[in-house]
C-alpha cells in the first residue's frame, strides 16, 4: 500500500562552537557545540526534499581568503567528509540526485553550504531573503554571514520563490502564527516567516500524522532554553541580526506556541540537545 503520510528525519552536517553565555546570558563561558541541522522530508507525492543543508567542504574553500576567513575564525567549524548531507543521505538510502527540493531557511553559510550537492533540486525560499544578500561581496557579505561562492551558478533558474503565491490563513491551532505557505498543497509542510535573525528567514511546520507536528524554527533562537524561558541572547548578537526588534517578536511567538501547544516538537537548528534527541526519534 502506498505511504500516505509525510515523514521527517533530522540530521546535522558538522557543528561550530561558541561560548554558552552569549546565548543564555548566564555565567558559563565554556564553548559549547552548535550543530548545523538539516532535515529530510519525505512527501508521498512530491518526493524527498530538504530543509537546509548544513556545512560542506565548500565552506572551507570559500573561507580561505580574507575577509571571509574572519568568518571561520569567529565560528570554528568541525566537519569531515562523512558529515556531508549528501553522504549521510546516501547512507540512509536517499541519493543526492533524487532530492527534489531544498527549502532554504535563510542564506547564512551554515544553512546553504551544500546547495551545490543536489543536482536536480529546486530551491525554495522567500524572495526577500535572497534579495538581501545576492549583490553583497567582501565585508558586506561577511556581516550577513553570506559566502557568495556557495550559491550554484544555475541557482536562479532552479529557484521557486515561496511568495510568488499569497499565504493561506492557518487554522487556530497554529496561533500566534496566522499566515503560512502551504508548500505541498495538503497542509503537511507549511512555511512561516520568522523574521529578525535574517531578512526573510522561514521556518517549517511539518505534520507527519494527525497527532504529530514539528516546527523547524531555523535560527529564530539557538537553544531550547531560549524559547522555553523567552531568553534573548547577549546584546552583542545585535551585530549579527537583521532586525533585533523583529527577533524579539519572533521569539515571543515561539515562546507562546510552546506554552499553548505542549505536544508540538520545536526544533531550533543549532540546539545540540534537541537535534540529537530528534535524530534518534524521527524516521522516514
Ligand atoms: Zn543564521
Amino acid at each position: 500500500m502506498a505511504e500516505k503520510n509525510t515523514r521527517l528525519k533530522i540530521f546535522h552536517a558538522g557543528y561550530c562552537t561558541h561560548p554558552e553565555h552569549i546565548i543564555l546570558r548566564n555565567k558559563n563561558r565554556k564553548d559549547i557545540p552548535f550543530p548545523a541541522m538539516f532535515a529530510l522530508i519525505m512527501h508521498p507525492q512530491r518526493g524527498p526534499m530538504l530543509f537546509d543543508t548544513g556545512y560542506s567542504e565548500r565552506f572551507f574553500s570559500e573561507t580561505k581568503r580574507f575577509p571571509s576567513s574572519i568568518y571561520r575564525r569567529i565560528t570554528p567549524v568541525h566537519f569531515s567528509e562523512k558529515d556531508a548531507a549528501a553522504h549521510q543521505l546516501q547512507q540512509y538510502g536517499v541519493a543526492a540526485k533524487d532530492i527534489q527540493y531544498v527549502v532554504i531557511s535563510h542564506f547564512h553559510a551554515d544553512h546553504i553550504a551544500a546547495l551545490g550537492d543536489f543536482p536536480n533540486a529546486k530551491y525554495i525560499y522567500l524572495a526577500k531573503a535572497f534579495d538581501d544578500v545576492r549583490n553583497r561581496k567582501g565585508i558586506s557579505a561577511l556581516i550577513r554571514a553570506f559566502l557568495p561562492g556557495l550559491i550554484p551558478r544555475d541557482f536562479m533558474e532552479r529557484s521557486i520563490t515561496i511568495d510568488r503565491k499569497p499565504p493561506v490563513e492557518l487554522p487556530l491551532d497554529y496561533i500566534p502564527f496566522r499566515w503560512g505557505w502551504d508548500l505541498c498543497e495538503d497542509m503537511s509542510v507549511i512555511a512561516v516567516e520568522l523574521p529578525g535573525h535574517a531578512v526573510g528567514q522561514i521556518g517549517l511546520f511539518i505534520n507527519t500524522d494527525v497527532k504529530t507536528r514539528y516546527f523547524l524554527i531555523a535560527d529564530a533562537c539557538w537553544l531550547q532554553q531560549s524559547y522555553q524561558q523567552n531568553i534573548m541572547p547577549h546584546p552583542i548578537t545585535r551585530l549579527l541580526f537583521a532586525d533585533y526588534k523583529e527577533y524579539r517578536k519572533t521569539l515571543e511567538k515561539i515562546h507562546q506556541i510552546y506554552l499553548e501547544r505542549p505536544q508540538l516538537h520545536i526544533i531550533p537548528s543549532h540546539c545540540m540537545k534537541t537535534v540529537t534527541q530528534h535524530e534518534h526519534n524521527t524516521q522516514s
